[in-house]
């Protein structure tokens, strides 16, 4: 067999990837380790895992098996070097924000990004200091221009929330490396099984589990994915990064750990520090929940694609933004990075405005009115009044979120029952 053959491939991964068989029990399924503390066989040994001078587990708050075996499979999913699993999607972007800047420090973001962290990078703003400078428009040259000696980082989605737009991740991590800058992405819209940005580009990868990678709509969580791929020491602005750590015996993480230097400082930092760390209940779901990924994430987009297909030519709908559809803006982007589809949650608009937009979701009866995305059930919500609530008119203007728009998350019904709910409930719009 030749290595490439040996070499498992993305289901397989989904399936396999970080977890064995439990070596004391033989237990299939991955072991819950609900501990808080791991015994330690000496002082010496307890000290060496304290100083990070060897790895082991001590306390959960950093690192947990069932946690860590979550952190491999996703790292492996995403071609990353290590991953780190934190409480929720929010507390991951907001650690990557922490340990990549300080007070006074800057980062060009998309202008069009889920509303939460939209909501998160106006608070850090206002009171940490850390400024967003957004970006004009989603070109990577929109990005390169949004670019001060203050910048150190550029951050963007690879599929956005709500209205689907594939961004241009080779487009823009080429802005990132001519400018000695980390591109950061959120891939939870497209999850590993459509976009791999770390092919394109990207050095960190950041996941809301919460939606397609736990599946089932039970459990928050999240992921920071480290390539492994940026070189840290060419500037003294990564500090946390590059600089000793005295509380660590004069630890500098990246001549101990050159490989995942990223994923030590989150370690360190976001979670012995600051604590948002994963439950191993959670792990565990999501870690069953991936197992599936590859099979959902066809079905996903094949059922988005046929509903949003009928919206489109559907008499009370004014537009549909889903670029998988032929003719819709951002078609090409969408064929070069997704060609199963872009995912399963987009949005539309209704002819009759916000008062038709909300009489249609009281009155889908198959598809709830929830707000979260990703599940295998089919959800909707009105964003301009939610999830979008906080921004300013322009700003819901440029997220695509105005009154009259309605987000879909399609899930994996059969697809003929999903077209009866919504045709009976356009049925009901004026
Ligand atoms: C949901 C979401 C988040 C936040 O994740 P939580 O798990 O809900 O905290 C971040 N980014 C994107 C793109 C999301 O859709």
């Amino acid at each position: 067999m030749s290595a490439e053959s040996r070499t498992p491939r993305f289901a397989t991964q989904a399936i396999h990837a970080g977890a064995a068989p439990d070596p004391a029990t033989g237990a299939r399924a991955q072991p819950i380790y609900f501990t808080n503390g791991f015994v330690f066989d000496s002082t010496e040994q307890a000290a060496d895992i304290f100083a990070m001078r060897r790895t082991g587990f001590s306390y959960s708050r950093g690192s947990n098996p069932t946690v860590a075996a979550l952190e491999r499979r996703v790292a492996a999913l995403e071609g990353a070097k290590a991953a780190v699993a934190v409480s929720s999607g929010q507390s991951a972007v907001l650690l990557v924000l922490m340990t990549l800047m300080k007070s006074g420090d800057a980062y060009v973001a998309s202008p069009r990004l889920f509303g939460g962290s939209l909501g998160l990078m106006r608070r850090l703003d206002g009171r940490y200091d850390l400024k967003p400078q957004f970006a004009k428009g989603l070109s990577p040259a929109d990005f390169e221009a949004a670019i001060t000696p203050e910048t150190r980082a550029i951050v963007c989605e690879s599929i956005v929330n709500p209205c689907a737009t594939v961004m241009d991740l080779e487009g823009i991590s080429a802005v990132a490396r001519r400018h000695g800058l980390p591109l950061v992405v959120d891939n939870t819209l497209a999850s590993p099984a459509l976009i791999r940005p770390i092919e394109y580009g990207a050095d960190i990868v950041v996941h809301s589990t919460s939606k397609f990678l736990g599946g089932s709509g039970q459990t928050i969580g999240g992921v920071i994915c480290d390539a492994g791929s940026f070189d840290w020491t060419k500037t003294s602005a990564y500090n946390l990064i590059t600089d000793p750590w005295p509380d660590y015996d004069g630890l500098v993480i990246t001549e101990r750990f050159p490989e995942i230097s990223f994923a030590v400082a989150c370690r360190l930092f976001g979670l012995r520090d600051l604590g948002p760390g994963l439950s191993p209940m959670n792990a565990f779901l999501t870690l069953t929940g991936i197992e599936t990924l590859p099979l959902r994430m066809e079905r996903h987009c094949a059922n988005a694609r046929a509903v949003a297909a009928y919206l489109k030519d559907h008499p009370k709908v004014d537009w549909v933004s889903y670029p998988g559809l032929p003719g819709q803006p951002g078609e090409a982007l969408a064929k070069r990075y997704v060609p199963q589809g872009p995912g399963s949650i987009f949005t539309f608009a209704l002819k009759g405005g916000e008062a038709a937009a909300i009489r249609f979701i009281m009155s889908l009866e198959l598809v709830s009115h929830l707000v979260n995305i990703g599940e295998i059930k089919s959800l909707a919500i009105h964003p301009a009044t939610t999830t979008h609530r906080q921004l300013a008119d322009d700003e819901k203007a440029a997220a695509c979120v105005g009154p009259e728009t309605v987000r879909l998350s399609i899930g994996l019904e059969s697809v003929e029952d999903l077209i009866a709910d919504i045709e009976q409930a356009l049925a009901k719009v004026g």
